[in-house]
C-alpha cells in the first residue's frame, strides 16, 4: 500500500508532468469519476488523471508505477460490473479528452478514432463517410470506444458483424509501466506473428489502457426489415432462427427474444411503448423481433416479406408483423428496449448477463423459476436477449425488502450456467461484481493461464488489480 509520503510526490510529479487541470485530488475528482452504472456504491478515489494524449497516458502510467500506485481506466463509464469503479486507494485515469476521429481511410474502409470518443461519435463519422460502424449498444451516446473494446461488447447486430473484437484491425495500448504499443494496423490479413490486441481487447483494463483504434468499416446499409413474431413453443423459436439463416443469410442482423414475462413487462407497464399484437390475446410462448438489413431496397423487402409469409402460412407461425416504416421499426425495438425501464419499476433490480447453449434456454429459464420460486418465494424474473447469439438476459426482483437476495439469486443463475456448459458473462464482462463466479465458466487452467499473461505484463499489479481474475 502506498505511503501518504509517495502519494503526495507522485501527485506532484503527475501534475508536473499532465498539468495541474489533469489532476485532480481526493475530494476534487469529479462526482462522475466515481462510479461506473454497475449500482455499487460510489468511492472517493485518491486522484483522477485526465491525460490529454497517448504521451501523457504514458507519463501517468510511468509514474504510477514507479511509486507503485494502482490506476483504473475509465471511457464512458456506462460498464455494468464495476470495472471502471477506482477504490479509495486507487487512482482512476480518464481518457475523456483522448477524443475524436484521427483518419478515415476510405480506400481501406478503417477509421481510426482516439479511445475516449463516444460509440455514436464513431457511428456518426463512418456514416457521414458513406460507411457503417456495425457495433451498436443503448449506451451508444455515453460509453467510449476505447471502453467498448476493453470489455469486447456485444449489442444488438453480433449475430451478423461478431463482438467488438471482430471489428478491430488495430490499437495503441499503453502498458503499466508507460511502454507505448503502436500497432494502428489497417491490414485484413496480418499474420507475422502473435496478434498481440487481442490481449487487451476483453482484458478491462487489466493488461493496458487502450488510446487509439483502427476499426473496420462496412457497407452502409441500403434496406432495413424489421418483423416482429409469435411463437407457439420454443421448439417454432429454434425452427424460425434455422430458417432465417437459411432464407436471409448474412442479411440477417438481429434475432431477439422476449419470455412472457418480459413481453408482459413491455407491453404493459414501460412507458411509450406500443403491442405490436395489440388485440391478439393469445399467450404465445416467446415473441421474436427478427432484423434485416441488405444492400438492394428493391429485392430484399419482398424476399423478407415472401420468407415471413411463407412461414405464417404452413402454420409455423400463429401470428407475425413487418414493420412498414422507420416510426413502425422503432416502435418495434421498443419493446425490446423497454428493458432499460425496467430500473423504473423494481429499483436495485438484479441483472444478469449469461450465455447459454440455445437450445436449452427454455428449459433453464423453467428450471431457474422453478428453483427461484423454491428457494426465494415471490421473487419475480423477466428473461429477454439476443438469441440468436447465445446470450439471455436475467432481471430479477423481490418487492419490498431493503436488500434484494443477491447471493441467493446468484447461487441459482451461476450453478445452472455451470450445469449447462455456459457463461457467467456474455457480454457485460467480469469487473469486480462477477469474478467470484469467473471459475463456474473457466477452468483453473484457464485461469492460471490468464493470472500468468497478468504477471507478465503487469509484474507489480498496478493495472485495474482485482478486476476480473
Ligand atoms: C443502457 C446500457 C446498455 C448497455 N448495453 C450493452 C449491450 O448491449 N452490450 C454490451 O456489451 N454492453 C452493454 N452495456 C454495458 C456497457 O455499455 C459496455 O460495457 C461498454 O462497452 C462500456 O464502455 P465504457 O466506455 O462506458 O467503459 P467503462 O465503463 O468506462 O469501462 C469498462 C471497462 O473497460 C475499462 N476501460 C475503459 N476504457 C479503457 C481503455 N481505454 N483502455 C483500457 N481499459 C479501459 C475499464 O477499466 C473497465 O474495466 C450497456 C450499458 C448500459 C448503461
Amino acid at each position: 500500500m502506498p505511503t501518504p509520503l509517495n502519494i503526495s510526490q507522485a501527485l506532484e510529479e503527475l501534475t508536473a508532468a499532465l498539468g495541474p487541470n489533469a489532476v485532480f485530488a481526493e475530494a476534487d475528482v469529479p462526482l462522475r469519476n466515481r462510479n461506473d452504472y454497475s449500482g455499487l456504491l460510489p468511492t472517493q478515489p485518491l486522484a483522477m488523471l485526465r491525460p490529454a494524449d497517448t504521451k501523457g497516458v504514458s507519463d501517468a502510467l510511468r509514474i504510477c508505477h514507479a511509486h507503485g500506485l494502482s490506476v483504473v481506466p475509465q471511457g464512458g463509464l456506462t460498464g455494468l460490473v464495476g470495472g471502471a469503479r477506482a477504490e479509495a486507494h486507487e487512482i482512476a485515469l480518464s481518457l475523456e479528452r483522448l477524443v475524436g476521429i484521427e483518419e478515415i481511410d476510405s480506400d481501406a474502409a478503417t477509421l481510426t478514432a482516439w479511445a475516449g470518443t463516444p460509440l455514436e461519435t464513431v457511428q456518426q463519422a463512418a456514416l457521414d463517410a458513406g460507411y457503417f460502424c456495425p457495433l451498436d449498444l443503448g449506451a451508444r451516446g455515453s460509453c467510449a470506444i476505447g471502453g467498448n473494446l476493453s470489455t469486447n461488447a456485444g449489442g444488438n447486430r453480433v449475430i451478423r458483424y461478431g463482438m467488438a473484437r471482430e471489428m478491430v484491425l488495430g490499437l495503441e495500448v499503453v502498458l503499466a509501466d508507460g511502454t507505448v504499443i503502436t500497432s494502428l494496423n489497417k491490414m485484413i490479413k496480418n499474420n507475422a506473428g502473435f496478434d498481440l490486441k487481442h490481449l487487451f481487447i476483453g482484458s478491462e483494463g487489466t493488461l493496458g489502457i487502450i488510446t487509439r483504434v483502427v476499426l473496420k468499416l462496412f457497407p452502409k446499409p441500403g434496406s432495413t426489415m424489421v418483423a416482429m413474431c409469435a411463437a407457439p413453443d420454443y421448439a417454432t423459436v429454434l425452427k424460425l432462427l434455422s430458417s432465417a439463416r437459411a432464407s436471409l443469410g448474412p442479411l440477417l442482423s438481429a434475432f431477439e427474444v422476449m419470455w412472457p414475462d418480459y413481453w408482459q413487462f413491455a407491453t404493459t407497464q414501460a412507458p411509450g411503448v406500443r403491442n405490436p399484437f395489440a388485440g391478439d390475446d393469445t399467450a404465445y410462448a416467446a415473441y421474436v423481433l427478427i432484423e434485416a438489413q441488405g444492400t438492394d431496397p428493391e429485392a430484399d423487402a419482398p424476399r423478407f416479406e415472401q420468407w415471413l409469409g411463407g412461414l405464417l402460412e404452413d402454420g409455423t407461425l400463429p401470428n407475425a408483423a413487418v414493420a412498414q416504416s422507420l416510426s413502425g421499426e422503432k416502435a418495434f425495438w421498443g419493446v425490446r428496449d423497454a428493458c432499460g425501464e425496467l430500473h423504473q419499476f423494481w429499483p436495485r433490480h438484479l441483472a444478469f448477463d449469461i450465455g447459454l447453449p440455445v437450445t436449452r434456454m427454455d428449459e433453464y429459464a423453467r428450471r431457474f423459476k422453478q428453483q427461484l420460486g423454491d428457494l426465494v418465494p415471490g421473487c419475480k424474473s423477466v428473461f429477454y436477449g439476443h438469441i440468436g447469439d447465445s446470450n439471455v438476459h436475467i432481471v430479477t426482483h423481490l418487492d419490498g425488502v431493503a436488500e434484494q437476495p443477491k447471493d441467493a439469486v446468484e447461487q441459482i443463475v451461476y450453478g445452472l450456467v455451470r450445469e449447462y456448459g455456459g457463461t457467467v458473462s456474455a457480454e457485460h464482462g467480469i469487473g469486480t461484481i462477477k469474478r467470484r463466479w469467473l471459475g463456474h465458466a473457466r477452468s483453473p487452467e484457464q485461469i492460471a493461464l490468464m493470472q500468468t499473461l497478468k504477471a507478465a505484463l503487469d509484474p507489480k499489479n498496478i493495472l485495474n488489480p482485482g478486476k476480473v481474475i
